[in-house]
């Protein structure tokens, strides 16, 4: 484990399955990096060049300060990661201004509780290194080019902390976590070799 800090990324894996984190940092060893990651990855990069050319309007901005990919990092939270775009609103040393995060997906459905934790996650960390608040977010569909806006509760802001909490549990006591109820993700997961438990 790098540091003392989590992936924001983590996060939205835990909700999916907590044992792909687990395994990930107790076998960091095993897993490959898939064709399909690659290629979501790069997806994201393109995305990003698209996107310093395109305007604030589908975020309902009118002007605003804006920094792409951006490495964030707090030993507070517990958490590192980069945002794939960081908006001040109207501009960082304005008084009385906000900041908006805005990440991109490679899928056209609405966000589910693990893309909103992972926002969230996103947010709190902004919020530390900008000194502005962050009070909503937006996700871009890259198929549909469609924004969905998600507004950052308390309740998410709280979910986080314990989400990274329950991490950190697991990781550094080595306790391998509940498997899902659902066995979908099992399906075509790289670690199904080591749950002979569940699948
Ligand atoms: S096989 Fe299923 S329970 Fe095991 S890590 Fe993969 S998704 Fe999780």
């Amino acid at each position: 484990m790098e540091s003392n800090t989590f992936e924001v990324t983590d996060l939205k894996q835990w909700v999916y399955c907590p044992r792909v984190v687990y395994y990930r940092y107790c076998l960091p060893d095993v897993r490959p990096v898939t064709v399909l990651m690659e290629a979501g990855i790069a997806g994201h990069r393109d995305e990003g060049a698209r996107e310093e050319r395109r305007s604030l309007r589908p975020y309902g901005l009118t002007e605003g300060e804006r920094a792409f990919d951006l490495a964030l990092r707090s030993e507070r939270l517990g958490l590192r990661g980069r945002l794939d775009l960081a908006v001040a609103v109207p501009g960082r040393t304005t008084p009385g201004a906000e900041a908006v995060v805005v990440e991109y997906k490679d899928s056209e459905r609405a966000a589910g509780a693990h893309f909103k934790l992972q926002m969230a996650a996103y947010a709190l960390l902004l919020e530390e290194a900008w000194g502005l608040p962050v009070r909503r977010g937006f996700f871009y569909a890259i198929p549909t080019r469609q924004v969905e806006p998600v507004t950052i509760t308390a309740a998410l802001r709280r979910k986080v902390a314990q989400t990274v909490s329950d991490l950190r549990a697991a990781v550094v006591g080595e306790r391998l976590p509940e498997a899902p109820e659902s066995r979908r993700p099992c399906v075509s997961c790289e670690f199904r070799r080591f749950c002979n438990d569940v699948v």
